[in-house]
């Protein structure tokens, strides 16, 4: 686990990924002296942009502090495929919670990328594409259940096609036994889309702070923080975004963290190396790998998923072997793709069993509220937390929220 005082970006990914260029810094103040404001949102990644950029736009006075540069922790090393299709298929999460709750919880998270895809229709963040996504068969998941998972998936009311190996094949050129097609998502330069969610906050009135949260205090009407240096911030209401590293009052069992590496190529010279559509592609086995495309034609593929692995170090000498890994999968995926890397990363990724994150008030401490616990769907859900804490704090509350709540018991299958 990362110590909350101790961890810095660089710890939460390695290497190099394709994303750290050609992008308007927000601007940062140093923080000078105590502050009292209605909302603090600490931690300026993806998530803390997407909350702050919300709540300034309901009106509310937002600080936002990050005590390194913002965007450039885990959301640096993001891929960035911004999906609704939940890391736990609509079967495994039906097994755990029933039909009703599972397939709401799929339309909520197709909802959240409908969302996405607004805001960013009007913020214009360079690299935003709607993308179609292909789920593949792989691992011990062949055509059977990837159709049975599809008919579960209408049932639910959700978008989608199943397509057979012939019509896979003519479509997309996989050579794989079956795919669901579905619309709906999309893609991003994720750090691009944060500073533009940031730059759009700071319009809006929200102001980024150069600063580091050591201590919280809830007390009767808000919360205390204090900052490293011993000024504090009291607001009303705290957000904490600080990714996958969290402050220990919110260690729980439901959410581990892993390793995850990935590629991109150069930019594909053949036609025939790159795929209809740039769909966003993923497998449905649990030796997980993805796929994208860029705007310059490049392949990202990711995967090679270590559970036992959060040391820096350790990701890092593992780099060259995942490298080859994923280059030799990219051969497989794509035979006529130039399989060579341009740049290879990794990155610390959270899992919890359900593939759910935590949002929602911490408990026992009011006015505290936490956005964490990401997987895949880390930025589809981002989304949902800063919608979802956005009605919280206007005293608003809905059912379904419980089924992201930091407190829910585990998943029995
Ligand atoms: C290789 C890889 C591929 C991924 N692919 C995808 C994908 O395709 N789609 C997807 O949706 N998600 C993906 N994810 C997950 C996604 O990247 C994360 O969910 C997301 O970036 C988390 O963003 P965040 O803002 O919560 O955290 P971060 O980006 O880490 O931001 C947290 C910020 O908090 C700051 N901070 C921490 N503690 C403090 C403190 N005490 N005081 C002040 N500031 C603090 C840090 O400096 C940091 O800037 C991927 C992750 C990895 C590693």
């Amino acid at each position: 686990m990362f110590h909350p005082d101790t961890t810095v970006q660089s710890d939460l990914r390695g290497g190099c990924p394709p994303w750290l260029s050609g992008f308007k810094r927000p601007v940062r103040r140093e923080l000078e002296h105590s502050l009292a404001c209605d909302v603090l949102v600490v931690g300026a990644g993806i998530t803390g942009a997407l909350m702050a950029e919300h709540l300034s736009r309901l009106g509310r006075e937002v600080i936002l502090i990050d005590r390194e540069r913002a965007g450039f922790g885990s959301t640096a090393a993001s891929t960035a495929m911004l999906q609704w299709e939940i890391d736990c298929p609509l079967s495994e999460l039906t097994g755990y919670y029933g039909f009703e709750r599972a397939a709401n919880i799929y339309r909520r998270s197709l909802q959240a990328v409908s969302g996405l895809k607004t805001l960013a229709e009007e913020l214009q963040p360079s690299g935003f594409r709607q993308r179609r996504s292909l789920y593949l068969t792989g691992g011990d998941t062949g055509a059977a259940e990837l159709h049975a998972e599809h008919v579960l998936r209408e049932r639910a009311g959700l978008p989608g096609v199943y397509l057979d190996y012939l019509t896979l094949k003519r479509e997309f050129g996989f050579d794989r036994e079956a795919a669901i097609v579905s619309p709906g998502s999309a893609d991003a330069d994720p750090l691009l889309l944060a500073h533009a969610l940031i730059n759009s906050a700071l319009a809006q009135g929200a102001v980024l702070y150069d600063a580091e949260a050591a201590s919280y205090a809830s007390f009767g009407h808000g919360v205390l923080v204090r900052m490293d240096n011993g000024l504090e911030v009291q607001a009303k209401h705290v957000v904490l975004a600080t990714g996958y590293v969290m402050p220990e009052f919110m260690k729980t069992d439901l959410h581990k963290t892993a390793s995850s590496w990935a590629i991109a190529t150069p930019p594909q010279t053949r036609p025939d190396a790159l795929w209809r559509d740039g769909a966003l592609i993923w497998e449905a086995s649990e030796d997980y790998l993805y796929a994208r495309t860029t705007a310059d034609n490049r392949i990202i593929i990711g995967g090679e998923d270590e559970d036992d692995i959060v040391d820096p170090d350790e990701r890092d000498v593992l780099m060259p072997a995942k490298r080859d890994a994923l280059l030799r999968k990219l051969k497989l995926l794509r035979p006529a793709a130039a399989a060579d890397a341009a740049f290879i990363w990794s990155g610390a990724f959270g899992q919890t069993d359900d593939g759910l994150p935590l949002i929602g008030e911490v408990p026992d401490q009011p006015n505290l509220f936490a956005a964490y616990g990401y997987g895949g769907n880390g930025i589809t859900f981002s989304y949902l937390a800063s919608r979802i804490i956005g009605e919280m704090l206007a005293g608003r509350h809905e059912p379904w929220y419980d089924d992201f709540a930091i407190d829910r018991p585990p998943p029995v299958a």
